[in-house]
């Protein structure tokens, strides 16, 4: 053996880990040791996991050989695609020359201040300050934090409720569940005091027979109905997605977002923006705030920052809320091990002269992200599809058992149809989500025409087969 490939008993180097066992051996451990998020575990063990081994550009491989278009960059964060050697150099050089030192106690490390001044530049608006974790259910929690940490620090301590939305995902940790929308995940744990939930501008679910423009306004509304029910006084912040991921990529009319702004700004409220999933591209912008023209006081973004490359979240913080920090007196009594991590910041800066260097955010807009654009909304005349709607590189197809009325299947089977047609492209090597009965794709931003052809095709198969299944 020589030295290169002599890798310690039991630490097998990543690269070849996968090699060592089969698919079988590894679903056994997996299903031994393992917990994943967000699963049924019998169902999972039933069937055993899909084991991912490696990735390049658009696609990833199984243990099984199959090649895979992932139309969900992972979890919507591998802007850049898979295999890129830049990210990996960087980050050891990083780690041999400084692997990790935090920022507490008066020190830093040189990363995390350039890739916070690169923040500030990008993102324009006066946000001009970064606070880090490292996922995105921590930048929620930091700004729940911060809003109320800000009103307390402006002599007004009562201001504490924070407006979100149903449908709403916003993490997973016990503040993040509890500002997201999914009463399945309120009930499991309980939900932290100050958080009131209104209607989502999802004008296909919810806006009858109003045009989108008039629903956007009514959502809208809802958000000043509730600050007048709270009453002002007691409301810190509106915190919501550009776009709602998660919930099924809910696109809001144009209407919705000017009307939020202008109300926030009304009743003297906070308006945060989680960007978790918009940030960095996928709406062919830098922020999805700049696709929708709003200015938030807050800018949570996590995922593609790093392409999700290695874990780390930033919350862009406006003046206004930033002064309370820098300019008065106190300790935020707030922060992680790893906010400012040296190595991720290095990763994060990586990755961020790709996206610029190789124009994916104006590609995301104007070159194969129209194409997507153009090429998913044919999907439209599927007789399965109630509406095809999408922004950037971001999409969903809504199923439907009857499109004219734009209708829901029986809610005792809701998600059932999404799933079929979920394992359909599954079979065929297509990554592409359902959240309920709505399919959804994020795909990377390095893809070509040709690469989106052969989704559509996939995709328009899948559908083919679920509604041959379900006797459409
Ligand atoms: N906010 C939004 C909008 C998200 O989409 C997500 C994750 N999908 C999160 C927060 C939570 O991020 P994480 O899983 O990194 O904690």
């Amino acid at each position: 053996m020589t030295s290169s490939s002599a890798a310690p008993l039991g630490a097998p180097s990543p690269a070849n880990a996968f090699a060592q066992r089969t698919t079988r051996e590894w679903q056994m451990a997996d299903q031994g040791h393992h917990l994943h998020p967000f699963t049924d575990h019998r169902t999972l063990h039933g069937e055993g996991s899909r084991i991912i081994v490696r990735g390049e550009g658009p696609y990833i491989w199984d243990s099984e050989g199959h090649r895979i278009l992932d139309g969900m960059a992972g979890l919507w964060c591998v802007n850049i695609g898979y295999g890129r050697r830049e990210l990996a150099d960087v980050a050891y050089r990083q780690m041999m020359e400084l692997p990790y030192y935090n920022s507490f106690f008066k020190c830093t490390t040189p990363t995390p201040i350039l890739l916070a001044e690169r923040l500030a530049k990008l993102a324009g608006g006066g946000l001009n300050r970064v606070f880090y974790g490292s996922s995105g259910s921590e930048a929620n929690d930091t700004a729940v934090r911060l809003v109320r940490y800000y009103w307390a620090q402006m002599g007004r301590p009562e201001k504490q409720v924070i407006i979100s939305r149903k449908y709403a995902y916003h993490g997973s940790t016990i503040t993040g569940s509890s500002l997201g929308g999914s009463a399945a995940m309120h009930k499991q744990g309980g939900t932290i005091p100050g958080i009131a939930h209104v209607t989502a501008p999802y004008w296909y679910g919810l806006g009858g027979d109003m045009s989108p423009d008039e629903f956007g306004r009514a959502a809208a509304k809802a958000i000043e109905d509730k600050i007048l029910e709270l009453g002002p006084e007691n409301v810190a912040a509106f915190h919501g997605e550009p776009i709602q991921g998660a919930g099924g990529v809910i696109i809001p009319p144009a209407s919705y977002w000017p009307e939020v702004q202008r109300i926030c700004r009304q009743y003297d409220v906070l308006l945060v923006a989680d960007e978790v999933i918009t940030a960095y591209g996928r709406l062919g912008r830098w922020f999805g705030s700049q696709y929708f023209g709003v200015e938030p006081d807050l800018i949570l973004t996590a995922k593609a920052l790093t392409s999700g490359y290695i874990p780390l979240s930033a919350v862009l913080v406006g003046d206004r809320v930033a002064e309370a920090l820098v300019n008065q007196d106190g300790e935020f009594y707030h922060g992680y091990t790893y906010s400012g991590h040296p190595v991720a910041c290095a990763v994060a800066l990586a990755n961020l002269d790709i996206l610029e260097n190789e124009r994916l955010v104006e590609g995301a807009d104007t070159g194969v992200g129209a194409y997507f654009r153009r090429r998913i909304a044919e999907l439209a005349d599927h007789p399965l599809v109630g509406e095809v709607r999408s922004a950037g590189v971001v999409a969903a197809i809504e199923l439907s058992p009857d499109k004219a009325r734009r209708a829901f299947f029986p809610e005792k089977d809701e998600g059932k149809v999404g799933l079929v047609c979920r394992d359909h492209c599954f079979r065929n090597d297509l990554v592409m989500r359902a959240v309920r009965d709505t399919m959804i794709l994020s795909p990377p931003l390095v893809w070509h025409n040709d690469q989106v052809d052969e989704l559509l095709t996939k995709a328009r198969i899948a559908l083919d087969l679920t509604a041959k299944d379900i006797g459409l």
